[in-house]
């Protein structure tokens, strides 16, 4: 098998970069159609109770064990397996690409003979979010009461009830739906972790989080310090003003609105002596953090990296300041020279602009001098 992909990576290192996506594309294709069979195997295998038979005490339990499928793999195979034959939709779906595993199995129990052509074409290309927001605004959640509520103890040796008995019906907005199919029952309801953030309206999300007694204690005494009664109660306008309080101090696009601020007063006075520094070379890479904030806002605060078909990269945090000319030939630190990356994609303009092997001397080298 090692020798195999060996042979495998000598094949492809010869592909052009355009036969390398085609290539990459038809395997996306092929592996949708596998997951869309082994899916409907395991409603298969369910209806024949394989599982059990095998000594397993669930499908589930068999996917993971059996069949070394990944725990987070498992729950949206099973949710779609549910509904597979009522619904094969589902599985030509996902097949055909229009829709992802996840949204499929966000879909699977809100599907009914009525809706499933219309909700299945609704969600053609959706992310999980966008799905999630589609079906409140189609079915909304009930909105939780703010409250702070003891988590009842639990211990790895007390099972939930679920973990020993058949398995429940799947958890479902309406009732009609959750009643099982003639000949075939639901496969089962996978465990899975509920979300903590949640739409429940189209404008209004459920958060749902543990935290210890120190973070209580500290969101009562914000409530005293604010002068608001009943703290349970005003827990979103209370915990909406401590994130008011924090992005004013820690939000870039902030500091740089009262640097602005600052700044517009203090240029009336010294327009006259101002002096042109801007064509002389730089002497250090350092970058004077008005100008990083400055490009950070000018990029508006994602990376600018454009992929080969135009798309840009869409990652916000960890961004970089980037010399856009290489600043050892240019020694320039001027605005319009520099753009924010990502630390992939600089790393990935670095390797462009230099050459890996320089790059990863580099990265050797400090590292070294970082280690004791
Ligand atoms: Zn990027």
């Amino acid at each position: 098998m090692v020798e195999e992909f060996r042979h495998y990576f000598t094949k492809i290192e010869k592909l052009s970069s355009d036969e390398l996506l085609r290539s990459a594309q038809k395997l996306v294709v092929s592996e949708n159609t596998s997951i869309a069979k082994l899916i409907a195997h395991l409603a298969e295998m369910s209806s024949r109770k394989t599982a059990l038979k095998l000594g397993y005490n669930s499908l589930y339990q068999y996917c993971i064990e059996g069949l070394n499928l990944s725990e987070g793999a498992v729950p949206a195979r099973i949710h779609v397996a549910n509904v597979s034959r009522r619904f094969p939709q589902l599985l030509v779906g996902l097949a055909e690409r229009r829709i992802s595993l996840t949204v499929a199995a966000l879909l699977a129990p809100h599907l009914t003979e009525d809706n499933v052509e219309q909700v299945i074409s609704d969600c053609a290309g959706k992310t999980r979010k966008k799905t999630e927001e589609y079906l409140v605004a189609i079915k909304p959640k009930p909105v939780f009461e703010p409250s702070i509520r003891k988590r009842p103890a639990t211990t790895a040796l007390d099972p939930s009830p679920r973990d020993t008995t058949a398995p429940a019906p799947a958890p479902s907005m309406s009732p009609s739906l959750s009643s099982p199919v003639l000949n075939h029952p639901p496969v089962e309801t996978p465990k899975s972790s509920p979300s903590i953030l949640q739409p429940a309206r189209p404008a209004i999300f459920n958060f749902r989080f543990s935290a210890d007694m120190e973070f209580k204690d500290k969101f009562e005494r914000l409530a005293e310090v604010m002068g608001v009664e009943n703290a349970q109660k005003n827990m979103a306008v209370i915990l909406e003003k401590a994130l008011d309080i924090a992005l004013e101090k820690k939000d870039p696009k902030k500091k740089l609105e009262r640097r602005r601020k600052r700044q517009s007063s203090a240029k009336e006075k010294s327009r006259s002596n101002e002096v042109t520094e801007k064509d002389e070379p730089a002497k250090s890479r350092y970058v004077a953090s008005e100008v990083s904030e400055r490009v950070h806002d000018r990029d508006g605060y994602q990376c600018v990296y454009l992929g080969l078909d135009g798309r840009r990269c869409t990652a916000r945090v960890g961004l970089q300041l980037d010399h856009r000319k290489p600043f050892a030939i240019f020694r320039s630190n001027d605005e319009a020279d520099l753009r924010i990356l990502c630390a992939s994609h600089n790393l990935l303009e670095a390797e462009r602009v230099y050459g890996p092997a320089f790059i990863q001397q580099k990265i050797a080298e400090q590292r070294k001098s970082r280690s004791p």
